[in-house]
């Protein structure tokens, strides 16, 4: 699913790349709304057949979907009456449902039938819970190739995620490559500049605003939050989880214990992974509210991730303009979304189409991302190389177009042949 720009992404979005009768089934790489969140308007649109997805893919996809299909029909509403603009939603809930019954969901390593001639293979992505790269064998007039598609790259060393695991055998790669350009910090480095920052906001008396997806960055924001605590790394002021769609992601995490990295000490008393005293979830509309009018420094995670939507953006509105506060950036911003303006540190930003002048600190703590970098990247695919000695093209995808050259660049300085594929072509291996 394309975001960014209301009508660019419209278009985009309604436009498929293939027609449904030819579409056989779809194999989900894992539940982040990029990838999944066009599947209901596949079923609004006729497809009526298999869907897979690892088991907690499944389970978070259930959540992520609805929430998908209610800001669909919220934003159509919105426009409507504000602007008189008339906009079909993308889907309705009742899509996302029906995209439930057509979910089957698979374990990890365990290949399965896609359609005749085509089996599939799980493996951990380490990107988020339930990620997974996926290892297609297909087999025609008695030969079997082996295409792997990377799915989102995940990093070494994340809490709560398992570290990846770089497919094996491969002839040919379709590989991601959103920080194709870029190194981040390490994941100790990014714990150590939370605790710095939070202490001195709580020292300015200001509060810590921190936009993060529900899904993944936040359970990794409250992991890190309660090992702080712990070690007494920050001072005592209370938490809020204010996002209802991060609250049921939080169950979901805990219904999966199973796929854990059990490497941390912390990680193996599930039970009490996110639930610590200074922590409060806050699901309700008017306790949501109310945290606008309490007083004294207090951290709040919020969703959208990207500052687009959902309770950040009133968080933002009410706190942007007092330099006490910080917005904490722990994510990637994309282009054309607040998030980005304000990473750019733009003097005033727009919120809810009013101007407001940014003075709160925003500081970046890159090291939470749950992506690979240019180093990480090479990393995995010099480990699929390894055991793959008949690797031929690697077509990059899912990157900005800067950050998928460069990579190209990178990797064919290391003798791969690496493309960049131009959308709606055919390519023979
Ligand atoms: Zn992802
Ligand atoms: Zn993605």
């Amino acid at each position: 699913m394309f975001q960014g720009r209301r009508q660019e992404s419209a278009d985009k979005n309604r436009n498929l790349p293939l027609p449904i009768k030819d579409l056989d089934a779809v194999v989900l790489s894992h539940a982040h709304i990029d990838h999944s969140g066009r599947l209901p308007y596949l079923i609004a649109e006729g497809y009526a057949k298999t869907i897979w997805a690892t088991s907690a893919t499944r389970d978070l996809a259930a959540i992520m979907l609805a929430d998908s299909a209610h800001i669909q029909e919220r934003d159509a509403e919105f426009l409507a009456k504000r602007k008189k603009e008339f906009i079909e939603p993308l889907y309705g809930l009742r899509h996302a449902v029906r995209t439930m019954d057509l979910m089957v969901g698979v374990p990890y390593n365990k290949p399965f039938d896609v359609v005749p001639g085509v089996t599939a293979t799980y493996v951990d992505a380490g990107h988020i819970l339930g990620s997974a790269s996926v290892v297609l064998d297909c087999t025609e007039n008695g030969k079997t190739k082996r295409l792997v598609f990377s799915g989102d790259i995940g990093r070494s060393g994340l809490a709560i995620i398992r570290d990846p695991v770089p497919p094996e055998g491969a002839d040919a790669l379709i590989m991601e490559s959103t920080y194709g350009n870029r190194d981040h910090e390490s994941v100790e480095g990014a714990r150590a500049r939370l605790a710095q920052v939070i202490r001195e906001t709580a020292a300015r008396g200001g509060r810590i605003l921190i936009p993060a997806f529900a899904v993944g960055r936040t359970q990794e924001m409250i992991y890190s939050l309660h090992a702080l605590v712990k070690e007494g790394a920050i001072p005592s002021i209370p938490i809020y989880v204010d996002s209802p769609l991060a609250i049921d992601t939080t169950t979901v995490f805990e219904m999966h214990p199973e796929i854990f990295d059990k490497s941390e000490e912390m990680v193996v008393k599930a039970q009490e992974l996110f639930r610590f005293e200074l922590l409060r979830y806050t699901r309700d509309v008017e306790e949501s509210k109310a945290l606008s009018r309490a007083r004294g420094p207090m951290i709040i995670i919020a969703a959208s991730g990207m500052m687009e939507n959902g309770r950040i953006v009133h968080h933002l509105a009410q706190g942007a303009n007092d330099p006490r506060n910080t917005i904490l950036v722990v994510g990637f911003q994309a282009e054309h979304t607040l998030g980005r303006r304000v990473v750019e540190r733009r003097p005033v930003i727009q919120i809810f189409g009013e101007d407001v002048q940014l003075n709160a600190r925003v500081e970046i703590i890159n090291g939470y991302s749950a992506h690979a970098d240019r180093t990480e990247l090479a990393t995995w695919l010099g480990r699929v190389k390894e055991k793959s000695p008949k690797l031929g093209p690697i077509w990059l995808v899912h990157g900005e177009p800067l950050a998928q050259d460069e990579l190209k660049t990178t990797l064919r300085a290391k003798g791969y042949s690496a493309e960049c594929p131009e959308p709606r072509t055919t390519h023979v291996f």
